[in-house]
């Protein structure tokens, strides 16, 4: 049996939100409108435990917001049947908790609610976190880190990334990478899918492959800001969509203390 540590499941790329700093926004706009099908996610689930593969940890994605996912409670209860996958994470903006059923909710192991500056409703998450407060972590989005503002910039690929792979999009399998490498094809100038051995097709034994020692040390990987050797800096998160009846103090009515400095180092995407 191989353990994949950590998958990142892409699901849908609509999101209400259109964050300046989103560490998904390439891949969201590359592709607009997709959702993960049911059948797909079979196909997926099939393949991994035919392969005999064992996911220790699935991080549900978007990459745009994966509460507007169409198949979203079916989808859970399907991911936790499989006795191929174990610990099972989502990561939401929190807009939309009401979408979640029960049965759904009671297939996810942690839920990560990002609160960003126009968050409309503090009630429902309030609500939300007294029912289920032992699977929630509140995160405040007053502030993104920013990489470099300057898209032509590169860093020496030594190894290391804050985004390790592998991801499943669509049907097909990166097994290095999380999003930040659309950014990273689009900084370098290249169609991300004619990139050799940078993502297999899903079938028998997709990680064949896999080959540990690339990780962080390709080309395209200089390009991208999921490289540490990037310097960056924690910056003002602007959601820059406006939703009805936003508190000004929206985060702070959700996380009192919202908006205290960070430590100087690049988060690692969830
Ligand atoms: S809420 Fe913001 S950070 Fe999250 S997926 Fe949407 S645009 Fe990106
Ligand atoms: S640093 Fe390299 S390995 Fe990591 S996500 Fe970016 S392109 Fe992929």
């Amino acid at each position: 049996m191989l353990t994949i540590h950590d998958l990142k499941l892409e699901v849908c790329s609509p999101c209400q939100n259109d964050c300046e700093l989103c560490a998904h926004a390439d891949l969201m706009r590359h592709i607009k409108g997709y959702q993960l099908s049911l059948e797909k996610l079979d196909r997926f689930l099939f393949y991994t435990e035919r392969s005999n593969y064992f996911i220790r940890s699935l991080s549900i994605h978007g990459p745009g917001e994966p509460f507007l996912w169409k198949e979203l409670n079916a989808g859970l209860r399907r991911l936790k049947r499989s006795r191929a996958i174990g610990w099972i994470s989502m990561v939401t903006n929190g807009l939309l908790l009401d979408r979640i059923s029960e049965d759904g909710l009671a297939c996810v192991d942690r839920l990560f609610v990002s609160v960003y500056s126009n968050y409309n409703r503090p009630d429902m998450i309030k609500e939300f976190v007294a029912r289920h407060g032992a699977k929630v972590r509140l995160w405040d989005g007053t502030n993104f880190w920013e990489h470099t503002a300057d898209p032509t910039q590169t860093a020496p690929a030594t190894g290391g990334c804050n985004c390790s792979g592998p991801m499943l999009y669509d049907d097909k399998i990166f097994p290095y990478c999380g999003p930040p490498v659309f950014g990273a094809a689009k900084a370098k100038g290249v169609e991300i899918l004619s990139i050799p051995n940078l993502w297999v097709p899903l079938g028998p034994n997709y990680m064949a492959n896999y080959n540990a020692r690339l990780v962080g040390r390709m080309d395209i990987c200089r390009h991208c800001w999921a490289n540490p050797n990037f310097e960056g800096r924690w910056r003002y998160n602007d959601p820059r969509k406006t939703l009805p009846n936003t508190p000004p103090d929206a985060i702070g009515r959700v996380i009192p203390g919202a908006g205290q400095e960070r430590r100087l180092v690049a988060p690692v995407v969830q």
